[in-house]
């Protein structure tokens, strides 16, 4: 098999590039070491309900370009995301707005609400927040951080707040009016029939060889079942540390595990996201698939949401940027520069924390650069 990319990685980045590398007549292959495509956003239609079977995918972007583009390849339906937090015996809107406002301080006004926060950041003498503990405190005051933030992202980073970068609190939107929209952006919604659909599309007329590793290829030149592979050019996506055997040291990822289960009910929770902030809940959140697009089906699927440090053999889902990953990441970018006709992309490959819109831009860059 000879080609003029070969494509590790079937996510996103890799099936963006290979839709574009095609379009411009190039030769593609793409391996994927899981037995399905798609990587993480990887939807699986179990009787009725698209499941996300590597946690919740909402598709939301600014960026008009990227909305038309993806919009090629699927239908979106009008989701919007207003997740719920579970706080003990107490219930909020996400994100932090007047609805969770009036209900942790019974007020009413968006004056109400700011003096309260100033009062509460007053205590406090937070110029620059270092950290994301300084962040929050600095943005919505000591409640909101105690019962909605402090314990959530302790769990789905298994480090102190004191100890995270501030930019992750960052992506949530603040806002001092009653809209429970989680997103700022511009469009927002599902792919009508799942988000696997999507790369499918993208990958028509593509190679696709599943349970295939990269490391298997590079070191014997063929697929497991003997099948030469001649390439060009490699797309990379997978982890960068890994690319390099970790040689300078493992970077640091957070993986997710999902207990999956099928309830004979209709409607267990009411909401597609429901958050669970306090430190002694063990999960972070509960996914009730059907309200993401199949409200109609008679019974439902719920995952519940474990956060755990990552380690070889689990899938990593969140880059830890942290200082210090920051600093080995630039320590791998620098060798990944040097790899002749080797490209690194995606969240993996860069290490960063991107969503769908942005993984999606990064990969239409990249193309417009090279063909
Ligand atoms: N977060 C929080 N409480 C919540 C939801 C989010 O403190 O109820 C914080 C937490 O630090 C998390 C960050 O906001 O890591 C980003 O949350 P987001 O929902 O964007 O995370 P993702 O959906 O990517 O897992």
């Amino acid at each position: 098999m000879k080609t003029d990319y070969l494509i590790v990685g079937t996510g996103l980045f890799g099936a963006t590039f290979a839709y574009e590398a095609k379009k411009h007549g190039k030769s593609v292959l793409l391996i994927d070491r899981r037995d399905h495509i798609a990587g993480n956003v990887y939807t699986r239609n179990m009787d009725g309900i698209d499941v996300h079977v590597y946690g919740s995918h909402i598709f939301h972007t600014s960026n008009r370009k990227i909305w038309d583009y993806v919009n090629q390849f699927s239908e979106f339906n009008n989701f919007i995301n207003s997740p719920v937090a579970i706080y003990g015996d107490e219930l909020y809107n996400l994100p932090f707005n007047m609805n969770t406002f009036s209900k942790m301080w019974g007020i009413k006004t968006p004056q109400e609400a700011k003096d309260i926060i100033e009062s509460q950041k007053a205590e406090l003498d937070i110029d620059e927040p270092r950290n994301l503990e300084e962040q929050a405190l600095k943005l919505v005051g000591r409640d909101v951080y105690e019962k909605l933030i402090k314990g959530y992202t302790q769990k789905q980073w298994g480090r102190k707040c004191t100890e995270l970068p501030a930019f992750i609190i960052k992506r949530l939107p603040l806002r001092f009016t009653y809209d429970n929209n989680y997103f700022n952006a511009r469009y927002q919604g599902i792919p009508v029939d799942g988000y696997t659909a999507i790369v499918e599309r993208m990958l028509e007329g593509c190679r696709v060889c599943l349970n295939e590793d990269y490391d298997y290829v590079r070191k014997n030149g063929t697929l497991k079942d003997g099948t030469p592979v001649e390439y060009d050019k490699v797309l990379y996506t997978g982890a960068i540390d890994e690319y390099f055997d970790r040689k300078l040291g493992a970077l640091e990822y957070r993986s997710v595990r999902f207990e999956t289960e099928r309830l004979e009910e209709e409607n267990h929770q009411g909401n597609a996201v429901v958050n669970y902030t306090a430190a002694d809940v063990p999960y972070t959140r509960i996914i009730e698939h059907k309200h993401f697009n199949d409200p109609d089906v008679p019974f439902t699927i719920i995952s519940r949401e474990y956060s755990a440090e990552w380690k070889p053999g689990d899938e990593p889902y969140y880059p830890v940027n942290d200082d210090k990953n920051g600093a080995l990441y630039e320590k791998y970018n620098e060798l990944a520069q040097n790899e002749e006709n080797v490209i690194f992309g995606g969240r993996l490959g860069a290490y960063k924390y991107y969503d769908m819109d942005k993984v999606i831009e990064e990969a239409l860059d990249l193309c417009s650069r090279e063909f």
